[in-house]
């Protein structure tokens, strides 16, 4: 019941105090005064490369996941926030192993390969096959199974690079969905071309999926260079044969955690603002960009807001366990919240690096998407332009944007992120630090107003957007 009374209370109050684009001065005025001490004066860059050090790698369920949350606790508590936490959270947990690939005939050749995550492992000796080109996962899916049946899949197709970072979403089905698409028609293993931008020879990893009692066949991704020298191979019409290898396996689940970290408002009944990141990461790198950047950018953004005094709402920071396998942190925490669903008031989340802000959008009611674009006076100096009332959130909050939480959201600079995410190369020298305090500039506004806004930002009607 108590969404459908906020939403009614907020629309109520919206009437009674007519939206102007101008915003509220004197808010929009302390926010502009955040904005530039940040910009100046923050720690974001110190935080992500106290994680990256001092941590690691932290895949969900390892060694350097237990060390992350031990870390961010003693971290978050360091830099002054009111209650610090860990919510256990049950992760599964996943070994890479190694992993080799390379053509056997005709011209034989070693590959730089990666296990896709989450992939099972090929027998001790490896698998060789005859590769089946396909453009891509619908390619592959229209095929008969006599055309499949026991080849290697490779499933090309490049990864678009843009600012906006919509090629990879545009790519990524095949890494997901490829496996369990080539098993149902009798192959043997799959091999893609990796889902990233960069000519560097790494490959680029990230989840795969399979269905419980569908069959499973290994996956793994080679570098955009090594898919070059593939395609050639194939393209010059002779029956070309690889060979893959990997000691991937599956271990029991483990236990993680949320932390969570708060800057206690000064009314108990104003509730909650979210800034999001996920403390996991990848294995290969450091998790710099993916999402060490966030990790910084949140917590600072809280911290930086604090400074300006005690906000009326609570802030709550929330770094996710396990995003990258599975969303695991993502359901703990609205599991262990749901009743307190109704009082978080807004949810931001950082999880595309470290580039510079460029955009805001919101998913927001049409009645309150004015009052947000009235904000725009504090993000215009930072270069930051006007998005949609459209904003997807990210993936660990996507769950409380499905329960009503409504997002405002900042789409950071992704022409390079590609490049690096997911692979050893993410690491701390790919942040550049003037970009990060740009980003966490406009991170601390929006907290800032986000937990002083004399009014709420309602709740987002269910038809919408939903995901
Ligand atoms: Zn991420």
């Amino acid at each position: 019941m108590r969404p459908t009374i906020r939403f009614h209370l907020t629309a109520l109050a919206l009437l009674a105090l007519p939206i102007t684009g101008a915003g509220d001065p004197q808010l929009l005025q302390r926010a502009a005064e955040v904005r530039d001490r940040a910009l100046a004066d923050n720690q974001a860059y110190d935080i992500v490369a106290g994680l990256t050090s001092e941590v690691g790698p932290r895949l969900a369920g390892s060694d350097g996941d237990r060390a992350a949350v031990a870390w961010a606790l003693i971290r978050l508590k360091a830099l002054g926030f009111d209650r610090v936490v860990a919510e256990d959270v049950s992760v599964p947990r996943w070994e890479r192993g190694t992993a080799t690939a390379r053509i056997v005939a005709p011209f034989p050749q070693i590959l730089a390969a990666v296990s896709l995550g989450g992939s099972i492992g090929t027998p001790a000796a490896g698998i060789e096959a005859p590769v089946l080109r396909v453009g891509n996962l619908a390619e592959l899916k229209a095929l008969d199974r006599v055309q499949v049946e026991g080849h290697i899949v490779y499933i090309a197709g490049r990864t678009e690079r843009s600012r906006d970072g919509s090629g990879y979403g545009k790519s990524v089905p095949k890494r997901y969905g490829g496996p369990v698409a080539a098993a149902s028609l009798g192959a043997v293993a799959v091999v893609i071309r990796s889902v990233g931008t960069s000519n560097a020879r790494l490959a680029h990893t990230g989840a795969t999926t399979y269905i419980p009692g569908k069959p499973r066949i290994p996956g793994f991704a080679i570098s955009n260079p090594d898919a070059d020298l593939l395609e050639y191979q194939l393209a010059t019409g002779s029956r070309v044969r690889m060979e893959v290898m990997s000691t991937a396996r599956s271990l029991p689940s483990a236990r993680s955690a949320n932390v969570i970290a708060e800057m206690t408002g000064s009314d108990p009944a104003a509730g909650v603002i979210v800034f999001a990141a996920h403390l996991d990461s990848w294995d290969l790198g450091t998790g710099a960009i993916d999402d060490g950047a966030g990790v910084a950018i949140v917590t600072e953004a809280a911290r930086q807001a604090r400074l300006a005094g005690p906000p009326r709402r609570t802030i709550r920071v929330v770094l996710y366990a396990n995003e990258e396998r599975g969303l695991s942190g993502a359901n703990a925490y609205t599991q262990a919240h749901l009743a307190e669903i109704p009082a978080h008031v807004s949810a931001t989340e950082a999880d595309l690096g470290a580039g510079r802000v460029w955009r805001l959008s919101a998913r927001v009611s049409d009645e309150v998407w004015p009052r947000i674009q009235g904000w725009m006076p504090v993000f215009e100096p930072l270069g930051i332009e006007l998005g949609q009332n459209d904003a997807r959130g990210g993936a660990d909050i996507a769950i409380l944007g499905r329960n009503g939480v409504p997002f405002v959201s900042f789409s950071h600079d992704a022409t390079q992120y590609f490049d690096y995410h997911h692979t050893a190369s993410d690491t701390l020298d790919k942040i550049n630090p003037a970009d990060l305090s740009q980003a966490v500039a406009a991170y601390s506004a929006l907290a800032y107003i986000l937990a002083n806004g004399a009014e709420d930002i309602g709740r987002v009607p269910s038809p919408k957007g939903t995901q």
